[in-house]
């Protein structure tokens, strides 16, 4: 009776075991699919998140890179070059902006050490290539013509040295210290 009893239970186990997978397939053809269809279906990626980076330009329209070197010596990966130069009139400018994206890990350094807002990543992620060569940007593939996420910072109202304007005459400036007035 107790072997017939163990078998019947090892049947209904094995049973029960073959089905069991049948069963959670089952249930998943008449579930709505939770993955998205890409690239038909293209999902609104927040504002500030990490992809493709520009070179914007301040609210007069000029470009906001003085070629301070910042960004580059803040990328872990090294991926970032330029050529500094001075204009006619003392203002710094990149002659060329390089970026590689084939190295680049889009970690935001990079932003972050930016002081004039002038690199940013953007939520664009659609950089794939053949070829690895196509993935090294220039800089008028670089340059856009909007400030980005800070349309209204002009690093030289702020805090740059504005061409052919005194130390504390920019706009909220303190008036300059003169270290002579501490002298006991
Ligand atoms: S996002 Fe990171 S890796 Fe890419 S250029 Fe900026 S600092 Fe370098
Ligand atoms: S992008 Fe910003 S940090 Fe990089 S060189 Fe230009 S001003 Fe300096």
């Amino acid at each position: 009776m107790d072997e017939r009893n163990g078998f019947l239970k090892n049947m209904v186990q094995g049973t029960t075991g073959l089905m069991e997978p049948f069963w959670v397939t089952l249930k998943h053809l008449f579930r709505k699919p939770i993955t998205e269809q890409y690239p038909e279906y293209k999902r609104e990626l927040p504002p500030r998140a990490r992809g493709r980076i520009v070179l914007t330009r301040s609210p007069d329209k000029e470009e906001r890179c003085v070629a301070c070197q910042l960004c580059s010596a803040a990328c872990p990966v090294s991926c970032i070059s330029m050529q500094s130069a001075v204009r006619q009139d003392g203002r710094r400018y990149a002659e060329w902006f390089r970026i590689n994206f084939g190295r680049c890990i889009f970690c935001g350094l990079c932003e972050e050490a930016c002081p004039t807002l002038a690199i940013q990543l953007t939520p664009d992620f659609e950089m794939s290539e053949d070829d690895p060569l196509k993935l090294i940007y220039e800089k008028h593939q670089l340059l856009v013509d909007h400030g980005g996420k800070d349309p209204d910072y002009d690093f030289y109202k702020h805090a740059g040295v504005a061409v052919g304007r005194e130390p504390g005459t920019h706009d909220n400036e303190h008036p300059a210290a003169n270290p002579k007035t501490n002298f006991p």
